[in-house]
């Protein structure tokens, strides 16, 4: 359970894909050793920019550019100078961003390393910047390019979509399932001046869903702050749709005392979303049957392990976890709450965590005088994240020293205006 953290994340996984006998863990899947590129010449559909995820793509739409061949080819060693050079020629014209959870040979080129709302904010803090070079995925990069100046383009290295969330609600399913809740419930306020039903969407979301809650009343929030927002729309609104993540939504509400059967789940494929008229009529959280493919792997069995190992271990995990895992664990909380905990612990230490493998292995490197280990034996990252190799990087960076932008990320104004308005509500919302 407890792997050596003395490698990347990336190199277990080329070794154990080698067969070497000296790693004894296992990957999810071997794909992974691949370059993504060998992903990205699957045929189906480029991504556009300002698109969101699985949203019909335009026939118009601009298509991602193609990775060079010699990005593909290119060494470590070498990939690792053309990155430094065309940092160092691009100055302070260029910033990049690396999410806790992007591989360790990512990462080490970042100026900012952080959640999503940690490096959209630090995005802010250089408006030099002609270019931001997000190194996460598409809806982050949509973030910083809505609260970026016009002059700046953001960046996203490999901007192909990835095939692996197909309960992330596009805006379309969303708008149905808007439409028939509407319907459904009385549209005027109640006596005391609430309306039927508030949207809540998590930030890790497309701008289209932001935008959504922006024009409808609604508001985002972050995996701090879902508690503070959600007494917000309580306030607001009579009951909440709260989505993508129906972990995060039920993980909230359930630890401010909302009953679990006043919180049924809304299936997009299904007639009423599942539920019966008296569940809609009693709900107070309408959760989208959405979920994050990471965090979802997470089990009791797992934290069983760990404290059977580990008489002294603490487990923390993050709330995109399963209720059965979060009630289990010794504390939940989000990415910052994972670092900030174990950098007040005393040394010697023992963590189980439950979160992405590349943060996990990178704090257990960070703070050697803990055990820091993850919930999960098997090697599994984020695939999404995974999709952002050197190569990407130094061709984006590369590109832009010769002058030219590729991979951008834009969202239109009719996305960012009332997606900034939903952020805002946020920024304001206080406990
Ligand atoms: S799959 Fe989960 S960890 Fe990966 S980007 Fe999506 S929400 Fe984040």
């Amino acid at each position: 359970m407890n792997t050596p953290a003395t490698m990347s994340v990336d190199t277990e996984i080329q070794l154990i894909v080698a067969g070497d006998p000296a790693v004894t863990a296992e990957a999810c899947t071997p794909d992974l050793a691949d370059g993504p590129w060998v992903f990205d010449a699957l045929p189906m559909p480029s991504y556009g920019p300002g698109a969101s995820m699985a949203d019909p793509i335009p026939a118009e739409a601009p298509r991602q550019g193609q990775l060079p061949e010699e990005y593909k080819t290119a060494s470590k060693d070498e990939l690792d100078a053309r990155i430094r050079a065309a940092k160092e020629t691009l100055g302070d014209r260029v910033v990049v961003l690396g999410h806790f959870y992007q591989r360790d040979e990512v990462v080490q080129y970042a100026d900012f390393v952080g959640d999503s709302f940690q490096l959209a904010n630090a995005a802010l803090t250089v408006p030099q910047a002609e270019a931001i070079v997000f190194c996460g995925v598409h809806f982050m990069a949509e973030t910083a390019d809505i609260l970026a100046k016009p002059s700046q383009s953001v960046i996203l290295p490999n901007s192909r979509p990835a095939a692996r969330w197909p309960t992330w609600p596009t805006s379309t399913p969303l708008k149905e399932a808007w439409a028939q809740l509407q319907e459904f419930y009385e549209t005027e306020p109640d006596a005391e001046g609430r309306v039927p039903l508030i949207p809540v969407t998590y930030m890790n979301s497309s701008a289209a869903l932001r935008g959504f809650c922006g024009r409808n009343g609604g508001i985002v929030c972050t995996s701090s702050n879902a508690a503070t927002v959600l007494e917000w729309a309580f306030e607001r609104g009579q009951r909440v749709l709260f989505f993508p993540d129906q972990h995060l939504g039920r993980n909230t509400a359930k630890a401010m005392g909302v009953p679990l059967e006043r919180m049924p789940m809304w299936n997009p494929r299904k007639p009423l979303g599942g539920s019966t008229v008296d569940e809609l009529v009693d709900a107070q959280v309408i959760l989208w049957h959405g979920f994050c493919s990471v965090h979802k792997r997470f089990s009791v069995a797992q934290i069983e392990k760990a404290r059977a190992a580990h008489p002294d271990v603490r487990v923390i995990v993050h709330p995109e976890c399963p209720m059965p895992v979060v009630d289990a664990a010794d504390a939940a909380g989000s990415t910052d709450f994972i670092v900030k905990a174990i950098q007040a612990a005393p040394a010697g230490s023992t963590f189980a965590i439950g979160t992405e493998i590349n943060l996990v292995q990178r704090l257990a490197n960070e703070y050697p005088q803990h055990t820091i280990f993850c919930l999960d034996d098997v090697i599994c990252p984020c695939s999404t994240m995974y999709r952002i190799h050197p190569g990407y990087l130094a061709w984006v960076l590369e590109e832009l020293v010769a002058g030219r932008v590729v991979n951008q990320i834009t969202v239109g104004d009719d996305v960012a205006v009332p997606a900034r308005v939903a952020l805002e509500r946020m920024l304001a919302a206080r406990p």
